[in-house]
C-alpha cells in the first residue's frame, strides 16, 4: 500500500461526490427538471443534485434521476408520456435511455 493511502481514501470520501456517477467529485448542482419541464410543472419543488461536470453535460434535459432518487415514481406521475430512469453517468447508460 502506498504511503498515506488511507489519508487519500478519507479525504475522497469526505469530497462530495456526483450524485449519478458517485465517483467523480461534483462541482455543479444539477436540477432534476429542466427549466422548461418545471414551467410546465408548477407545483414540483425541484430539489438540485450533486453532480460532476460531465454527468451534468450529458445529462442536459433527459428524464434521468441519479440511482435510488426517492421521488421517482413521483416525477412518473407527473409525465407520464415521458418516463424518467435512473442513471449511473455512463455513456452505455445515456444510449439505453435513447431507445
Ligand atoms: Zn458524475
Amino acid at each position: 500500500m502506498v504511503e498515506g493511502q488511507d489519508e487519500l481514501d478519507r479525504l475522497k470520501e469526505s469530497w462530495n461526490l456526483c450524485s449519478y456517477c458517485r465517483k467523480e467529485r461534483a462541482v455543479h448542482k444539477d436540477h432534476i427538471m429542466s427549466k422548461s419541464d418545471r414551467r410546465r410543472h408548477e407545483g414540483w419543488d425541484d430539489e438540485a443534485v450533486n453532480s460532476c461536470a460531465p454527468c451534468n453535460w450529458r445529462k442536459l434535459s433527459r428524464h434521468l434521476v441519479p440511482r435510488g432518487y426517492p421521488r421517482l415514481a413521483e416525477l412518473n406521475e407527473l409525465t407520464p408520456n415521458r418516463p424518467w430512469k435512473e442513471w449511473d453517468g455512463s455513456i452505455e447508460g445515456l444510449r439505453e435511455t435513447l431507445r
